[in-house]
């Protein structure tokens, strides 16, 4: 069931603080996506390939498809055609997959890094460390890499209620945000994007500096 009252009242509050509502629809019928596409969201995530390429096909072809699920460089080539956000990049191997299947298809797709900001061992992504030698192989192979682009990072926190640690791990993921931005040629380009907050912390997420949400149970109902 859509709520869509909800998304009325979400959407005019992101949209005037800046934050970009993605509307995660997973397992969700395409009639629920669509209901929510006739009052004007454009952006939907999803986190199983087979499930957005079927879904892609049958809706409006406008929609932003955000693909921010765990992803296997094997399916790359899937999604390739029309994804517009990848959320999850976290191998380089993953990286240069999705570079040669984006030339394929003679597009440029823009991805996040995603940093591993929960102590929990489910979580995928790279921690800190990670991440910095993932920047050096970019900067050092960026010139045969034209087919992608890095504009920030994603990250899930833990599933818990404590609000101090979820400020915590969010605000990592800030902080190395506001490092590669002023570190790294990155800075100068594309590198925009904090992907965080779902729909039990977006509030707390915002507020330690995201603007990119991703909410699905509140505005679809449980899965
Ligand atoms: C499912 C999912 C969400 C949305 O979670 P809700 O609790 O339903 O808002 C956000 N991000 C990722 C990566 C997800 O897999």
């Amino acid at each position: 069931m859509v709520n869509k009252s909800l998304w009325e009242k979400l959407s005019k509050e992101l949209t005037a603080m800046g934050v970009t509502l993605v509307a995660v629809s997973k397992t969700k019928p395409v009639e629920d996506i669509q209901e929510l596409y006739d009052l004007g969201q454009r952006h939907f995530g999803e986190n199983y390939v087979q499930e957005l390429v079927s879904k892609q096909e049958t809706l409006p072809a406008d929609i932003h498809w955000h693909y921010i699920g765990h992803l296997q460089s094997n399916k790359v080539k899937y999604i390739a055609p029309f994804v517009h956000l990848i959320h999850a990049v976290d191998s380089f191997k993953l990286l240069l997959e999705i570079d040669k299947q984006a030339a394929k298809f003679k597009r440029t797709i823009d991805v996040l890094l995603q940093l591993h900001i929960a102590d929990e061992d489910t979580k995928f992504g790279m921690d800190e460390k990670e991440i910095f030698s993932f920047m050096d192989y970019y900067t050092a192979q960026r010139a045969s890499l034209q087919h992608v682009r890095i504009c920030g990072l994603m990250g899930m926190a833990s599933n818990v209620e404590n609000e101090t640690k979820l400020r915590a791990e969010f605000s990592r993921l800030k902080n190395v945000f506001i490092h590669l931005k002023e570190t790294s040629f990155l800075g100068k380009e594309h590198f925009n994007t904090c992907s965080m907050g779902m729909s039990s912390d977006y509030k707390i997420a915002i507020e330690e500096g995201s603007n990119m949400v991703r909410i699905g149970s509140m505005l679809f109902g449980s899965r």
